[in-house]
């Protein structure tokens, strides 16, 4: 068993598809003859490398796991003194003459066609850890590793080091069972995406890649963060009810689609679901979305050759706008750079990444993206409300850059007669500490404001959000955050502008009471979040938040509100907040 973080609750059970680089990557050549001597120093390179890995892996798990894991640590570092594959591999490359990729290749074919023959079940999986190996060297001979999602042909749960923005793009929800990854917290890009799909997942596992050979039956727990290899028929079935309650759960959740998001006293919340993937959209609105409050269009850059068109853009905001009218759609500008980097676009090489060109940063410096992405999203406000927003804003001159470019996009629109709203709202993620600072000023520059927890948290609280190391210091009650979050509720109210939360905060049943005693208005949060933030909603009154928020405001310490709210939660709804489901 090995226990992560939970970040998509949910339980799935089956096989393991561990994430592999692109085969296709590994191409064998022919070499010249004074190549040969560099090529065999390289692979002895990679071996030595892989090595290091493994032992550093070893050390790491030694103190955490039981010794039956680290027997496949053990085999995988005897693979690597294997003459079979070292001897073999060197001597295909100086007497074949073909690169160390190809050669190992070649050896590690062999090995599969041997094992492939095995009649020993248990010994003809081995050969999986010869896969495993193989895949190590490989990755180190050729440095950055690139990794496929496309490559799963059946149901698994994949295990990967990390997923890229431009790996879950690929994400096929028929395929995927589950997400197991050795970093992330709660807020990384997979964490965000899993909770919005639906797909149970644990990240922050540190080695899962190490420990779980390709194939292997587990469960996931998503809500607990547990991960069980080799379940015992036992387990199996406990995790198999499990399972089926939680999914009886969900069903049950989109009676909750049609009925008002107000509480009992009469507070109405807007709840809008975040968008990444088309797919989530149709989610947004089973679980009774009332419109879009982020649509983030990085899906459309990535994985490109070139970024999209104005027309390839403007065709899938209008369809996306005419899907949800009457309801509106808020479209963010492309917030590529920091955790959603990516290597086709951001060309610059950044030591600190997230405090780097990101967001509307990098969109101001490439003003002819930024531009296209404007004139898309403006036609399409012609066929139904849509709202533009800033992401990374850290200061006024930002905001009037953005407008700037919007009013003379309006004006050529206007010239040539294509249609547009001129009314279009135009707000700003709040999710830099300078922002906060600064948000009355703010608030006279713009439309709406929608506060960005996920960032908002990483830089107030100076913690990486993507960084399991640091993933038990991000804490969203943090006095820090209900004091910044307070602030800037202050002063979208003083400017009479909407304050809206798209963060993962908003999502949290724990946290509402805290999020009306601010004076939020619009939460916008994954789609199955929806339907269980109602269903807490309805059943709370107004009146309690503000005598809440107040004692929480009093509180020196995250866990002191954590359980303050926890206390409070379940004396006023404990059929609710005492279940695990929630
Ligand atoms: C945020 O930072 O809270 C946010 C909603 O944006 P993203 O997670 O895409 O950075
Ligand atoms: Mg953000």
């Amino acid at each position: 068993m090995l226990i992560g973080i939970g970040v998509s609750p949910g339980v799935s059970i089956g096989e393991a598809y561990l994430m592999r680089r692109a085969k296709m990557a590994a191409i064998e050549r022919s070499i010249e003859g004074r190549d040969v001597a560099g090529e065999v120093q390289a692979f002895r390179d990679a071996l030595e490398q892989s090595r290091g890995q493994l032992h550093e892996v070893k050390r790491k798990v030694q103190s955490q796991v039981s010794s039956d894991h680290l027997y496949i640590l053990d085999a995988h570092l005897m693979i690597l003194d294997d003459p079979m594959l070292i001897d073999e591999t060197i001597t295909t490359i100086q007497k074949e003459q073909v690169n160390a990729e190809g050669a190992l290749q070649r050896s590690l074919q062999k090995f599969r066609r041997v094992f492939d023959e095995i009649e020993d079940e248990y010994l003809r999986e081995r050969g999986s850890d010869i896969e495993a190996v193989g895949d190590r060297i490989l990755r180190n001979l050729m440095g950055e590793s690139q990794f496929s999602l496309t490559g799963i042909m059946r149901q698994a749960v994949v295990v990967a080091h990390d997923l890229s923005p431009a790996d879950t793009v690929q994400i096929d929800k028929r395929k995927i069972l589950g997400f197991v990854t050795d970093l992330g917290g709660r807020t990384s890009h997979t964490a965000i995406l899993a909770r919005s799909l639906g797909i149970p997942a644990v990240v922050g596992l540190e080695n899962a890649t190490s420990l779980v050979p390709g194939s292997t039956p587990m469960i996931i727990d998503g809500s607990s963060g547990t991960v069980i290899l080799n379940p015992s028929t036992e387990t199996f079935r406990e995790y198999l009810k499990k399972k089926q309650a939680f999914e009886y759960f969900e069903q049950e959740l989109l009676s909750y689609r049609d009925l008002p998001a107000v509480t009992e006293d009469g507070y109405r919340l807007t709840l809008k679901g975040n968008v990444e993937l088309p797919e989530e959209v149709a989610a947004t609105m089973n679980h009774g979305g009332e419109g879009i409050g982020l649509f983030r269009t990085e899906f459309l850059f990535l994985g490109q050759e070139s970024p999209p068109s104005e027309e390839e853009q403007f065709l899938l905001y209008r369809d996306l706008v005419k899907k949800m009218a009457p309801h509106s759609v808020t479209i963010r500008t492309l917030d590529i750079g920091g955790d959603k980097y990516a290597p086709d676009i951001n060309l610059v090489d950044e030591a600190n990444p997230a405090l780097g060109l990101r967001g509307v940063r990098f969109s101001l410096t490439e003003r002819r993206m930024l531009e296209t992405q404007l004139r898309a999203i403006l036609r399409a406000s012609a066929f139904g409300p849509v709202r533009i927003m800033f992401p990374m804003i850290s200061g006024v001159a930002e905001v009037r850059a953005c407008r700037a470019m919007i009013r003379q996009i309006m004006e050529t629109l206007e010239q040539k007669g294509i249609p547009f709203d001129p009314a279009t709202e135009v707000g700003i993620m709040i999710e830099t500490p300078s922002a906060v600072l600064i948000a009355d000023f703010l608030a006279q520059e713009v439309d709406f404001f929608s506060v960005g927890t996920n960032d908002l948290i990483q830089y107030c609280l100076a913690v990486d959000r993507g960084n399991e190391h640091v993933a038990y210091l991000y804490e969203p009650l943090h006095p820090a955050i209900l004091r910044a979050l307070a602030s800037i509720c202050k002063a979208g109210r003083e400017a009479e502008i909407e304050v809206a939360m798209c963060g993962e905060m908003s999502s949290d049943p724990l946290y509402l009471l805290i999020l009306i005693g601010l004076g939020f208005t619009e939460l916008s949060m994954n789609a199955p979040c929806i339907s269980r933030v109602k269903r807490v909603l309805r059943r709370l009154r107004q009146a309690d938040a503000g005598p809440f928020l107040e004692k929480a405001m009093q509180m020196r310490t995250a866990a002191e509100v954590a359980s303050l709210a926890d206390r409070e939660m379940t004396a006023l709804l404990p059929d609710i907040f005492e279940e695990a489901l929630i």
